[in-house]
């Protein structure tokens, strides 16, 4: 688990260097196109720009793309949600994971130590677990 932390805030740092490389290779290239434009406008058509700069903004674009779709799924990491259970009489209390159908304050199964009804006195997110 630390690891893959570790590894995640790593590839942000990545990303956000790669960001501004392709977000200047992206002026860069947007500029070349201009420029071919201009060229073309004065009656010489420059191919081998045009075909270099088309590409380099396709691949910028494509590339920003992949960068910004990738930091929102590595932001979503499945939390196991708990449910805790409380004896009303003698206080004796027990978690379990959340089942559908559960809610604060709902009476469930009789306490295993007296025998009266328990409730369920907390439904929380559990805490991020370390292997
Ligand atoms: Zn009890």
């Amino acid at each position: 688990m630390d690891n893959i932390k570790s590894t995640s805030t790593q590839t942000k740092k990545i990303s956000t260097i790669f960001i501004v490389i392709i977000s200047v290779m992206l002026i860069l290239s947007i500029a070349a196109l201009f420029q071919v434009f201009e060229s073309y406008r004065r009656g010489r058509l420059d191919t081998a720009n045009l075909i270099l700069s088309v590409s380099a903004v396709t691949i910028s674009i494509y590339m920003l793309l992949q960068l910004r779709v990738k930091p929102l799924k590595l932001g979503f990491e499945p939390q196991k949600v708990l449910t805790t259970i409380e004896c009303v009489s003698c206080g004796y209390k027990m978690t379990r994971e959340f089942k559908a159908g559960d809610f604060m304050f709902k009476k469930v199964e009789s306490c295993p130590q007296c025998n009266e009804r328990m409730i369920i006195s907390s439904i929380y997110k559990a805490p991020q677990q370390k292997s």
